[in-house]
């Protein structure tokens, strides 16, 4: 039999496996208990009591109460419901430059409908400051959006010290942490912020599930229209078994998030020691910001990330492009450029992110196949 290689998946900031805990937990309101949570007998109650037992352990793994929160499909579109909802009526918004393009895509969009934005810039760290919001905010601002960590460098805002600014000045503000939950501790009241979106299949949920956080007494607008379910802010059927799934992905954060946090920033220790040790020339960006423990955004020198990531496949390796490449250069990602990420960096540039089931072993394989393309290279 063929030697088979172990094939190593370091994208997590991308995309989640289902863990066996949240499966189970999801596996019998796909089959047993396939009530309507809307319906008035054993199935029915079934089925809410499931949606309910969910929104108990999201809210407790983010600090609210469970009425404060909304299921949605995914981050994409709580994130929607945020801005399209505030911004309805149309005003000012800002964000900043490196936000996921759930939100600057959102934003284009309502500039064609009279709304007016400002993206805040960040420094070489990706961080934005508060110093930055409040140049980019007019007395015509509704709403700020700040990411609570950024999916490509991992950086972690001040989104705290934003939301306190913002609330002295009746302005609204949401937090995209959708890849922030159950990596980092998460509070929405420490926060401060009046929305907050999660994302289910960053966190060991399936994909297809998200939620939102609304600040009580903040009035928002449904973007749809229905059956009145979630209070009639996303009505709609509620998708019980992901609900279920995403329960059970918070009770898991619940149970071990500092220890598995405080594992996971190990193994990036180990892994950048490994890079290092490599003797290629490198950069890691936001190297000096607050970073989730779990990613690791890295630009080799002099390199096209077109051909590291075409040899990581080779070598059954998953991360993911820093860059978009077009034949003999590569175009770095709008987080890079808003960094200033020197070009010959950012062309070679791969995130690199690592999850619950990640074992220091797969950290030290992923080194040695790292080594063998760049060696190649
Ligand atoms: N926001 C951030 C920070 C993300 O990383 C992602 C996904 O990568 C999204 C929003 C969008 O998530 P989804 O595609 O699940 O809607």
């Amino acid at each position: 039999m063929p030697n088979q290689i172990k094939p190593l998946y370091f994208d997590y900031n991308a995309t989640t496996p289902v863990l066996e805990p949240v499966f189970k937990a999801m596996a019998p309101y796909l089959k047993e208990h396939y009530g309507n949570p809307g319906s008035d007998h054993a199935w029915g109650l079934a089925a809410a009591r499931a949606v309910a037992k969910g929104r108990q352990s999201l809210a407790d793994l983010v600090g609210c109460t469970s009425d404060e929160l909304y299921y949605t499909s995914c981050a994409t579109e709580s994130i929607n419901i945020v801005l399209q909802g505030v911004m309805a009526s149309g005003g000012h918004l800002v964000t900043t430059a490196i936000e996921h393009p759930a939100t600057l895509q959102t934003t284009k969009a309502l500039e064609g409908r009279g709304v007016t934005v400002s993206l805040a810039p960040v420094d070489d760290q990706g961080l934005v400051s508060l110093d930055a919001i409040k140049a980019a905010c007019t007395p015509e601002t509704k709403l700020i959006s700040v990411m609570l960590a950024n999916n490509e460098v991992g950086t972690i805002e001040p989104v705290a010290e934003i939301a306190a600014w913002a609330r002295s000045q009746g302005i609204l503000m949401h937090s995209d942490a959708a890849q922030a939950v159950a990596k980092i501790p998460v509070d929405v009241k420490e926060l401060g912020v009046d929305f907050m979106t999660i994302a289910g299949h960053k966190i060991y949920a399936p994909k297809g599930i998200g939620a939102l956080y609304v600040r009580p007494g903040v009035e928002l607008a449904p973007l749809t229209y229905g059956g009145g379910q979630e209070r009639g802010l996303r009505p709609g059927t509620e998708n019980v078994p992901y609900i279920a799934a995403l329960g059970a992905a918070a009770d898991m954060a619940l149970a071990d998030l500092d220890v598995e946090a405080a594992r996971q920033r190990d193994l990036g220790t180990r892994l950048l020691k490994g890079i290092d040790g490599l003797g290629r020339p490198y950069l890691l960006h936001a190297a000096d910001a607050p970073r989730l423990p779990t990613t690791m955004s890295i630009g080799f020198g002099g390199l096209l990330v077109g051909d590291i990531l075409s040899g990581l496949v080779g070598e059954d390796v998953g991360v993911s492009a820093g860059a978009a490449c077009h034949g003999d250069h590569a175009e770095p990602s709008h987080v890079l450029k808003a960094m200033s990420v020197p070009q010959d960096f950012a062309q070679g540039t791969v995130r690199i992110s690592w999850g619950r089931p990640t074992t220091v072993d797969d950290v030290d394989d992923f080194v040695r196949r790292l080594g063998r393309v760049l060696s190649a290279l």
